[in-house]
């Protein structure tokens, strides 16, 4: 019997040899990003429609947040800024859990691979975080039981943690990964991050061609800041997926240059890897674009777009480890909009263009 269960295909709307796909300003930094994307894929040929949707922070019944669920279910794939919840009012949740919650995209996968000549902590570093994405912390199970007592309830469920290892262990068979690590605290939450390790655990059983340990998170955080390259491939819950993806993206340049996949069994969502609004730095022309165009790269090879995506990787490349157009974020004093007209112009004289 297989390992992977049948899933169903995703499906992809395709309308006269051009997808559709749903693009997710955010707020911050988002808007402007999504412009380099648009501008990126126009002199780049990309057969990508995108269905624009803004999501206003404080007006949570303008309908918008449900339209965009619609959108990408027709869809099958987007692509998304961060979206920000502004209105106080109790209960008001965030969007972006809800949003990977209705779709039901269980895994988030962060690829760290540095950027040759990118000033970093760390060098050569290439490791994959393979994140739960819609539960454990992120439960939003929380309240107030009686005054000054707040309980907050982290859930973690055989069907997804076995779900997360399957992938995980699919994923390093079919890219050649030796070794998967899961990161708990076991020993502490003995029945929830227990649970969730001994499920890796009997999934590795079926897979002996790849290597697994375990590790607790906070010896986790510390081996990664100190010896990274042992690291291959790591599976997680929630809440520890976020910081360590931040820690990686910190050892290797910053918030700026990473994209994050989310998938579930139908959909498919690509965003900047560590998920920042970049508020304060918004309008600037100071936002490094480089994580939302490499989500775009993602979404193009999701798509099986692969020419053009190699084409925009090549250019986010040659602009990055060879002529060095840096953004402040990366110690450069290159413009936002540098950067971008440099990856047009590495597009433009590429003679690998599709057509
Ligand atoms: P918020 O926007 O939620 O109010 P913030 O702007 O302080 O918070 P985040 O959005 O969480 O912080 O981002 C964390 C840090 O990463 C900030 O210093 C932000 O400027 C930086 N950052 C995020 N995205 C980028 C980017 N694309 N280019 C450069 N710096 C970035």
């Amino acid at each position: 019997t297989p390992l992977i269960k049948k899933q169903a295909p995703i499906p992809v709307a395709m309308y006269g040899g051009r997808n559709a796909v749903t693009m997710l300003p955010g707020g911050g930094i988002g808007p402007e990003l999504m412009e380099y994307v648009r501008e990126v894929f126009k002199y780049a040929g990309a057969p990508v429609d995108f269905e624009v949707i803004d999501i206003d922070p404080m007006e949570e019944s303008s309908g918008a947040f449900e339209y965009a669920i619609t959108s990408i279910k027709r869809n099958g794939v987007a692509i998304k800024g961060n979206i920000e919840t502004k209105s106080e009012t109790a209960g008001s949740t965030s969007r972006n859990v809800a949003l990977r919650n209705e779709l039901d995209l269980f895994i988030n996968i962060l690829h760290c691979k540095s950027f040759p000549n990118v000033p970093a902590r760390q060098k050569d570093i290439d490791v994959v975080i393979i994140r739960q994405n819609t539960e454990g912390e992120y439960a939003m199970l929380e309240h107030e039981s009686v005054d000054g007592v707040v309980e907050s309830m982290k859930v973690v469920t055989e069907t997804n943690s076995d779900r997360v290892a399957r992938y995980a262990f699919e994923f390093a068979k079919n890219t050649g990964r030796k070794k998967i690590t899961t990161i708990h605290k076991a020993n502490i939450m003995k029945l929830s991050d227990g649970l969730f390790l001994e499920t890796s655990k009997k999934i590795a059983k079926l897979y002996p061609e790849v290597e697994h340990n375990d590790m607790i998170i906070d010896n986790c955080c510390m081996q990664l800041v100190s010896k990274p390259h042992q690291f291959d491939v790591m599976i997680m819950t929630n809440l520890y997926g976020s910081i360590v993806s931040n820690v990686v993206c910190g050892l290797i340049g910053g918030a700026g240059i990473l994209s994050g996949r989310n998938y579930g069994d139908h959909y498919a969502v690509f965003e900047p890897g560590t998920r920042n609004t970049g508020t304060a730095i918004a309008g600037k022309n100071v936002a490094n674009p480089l994580a939302m165009l490499n989500a775009s790269v993602d979404m193009l090879n999701h798509l099986g777009h692969k020419r053009h995506a190699d084409l925009i990787q090549r250019a986010i490349y040659k602009t990055v480890s060879e002529d060095q157009i840096l953004t402040p974020d990366l110690g450069g004093s290159a413009k936002s909009t540098d950067v971008v007209q440099r990856v047009i112009d590495h597009i433009l004289q590429a003679d690998m263009r599709p057509w």
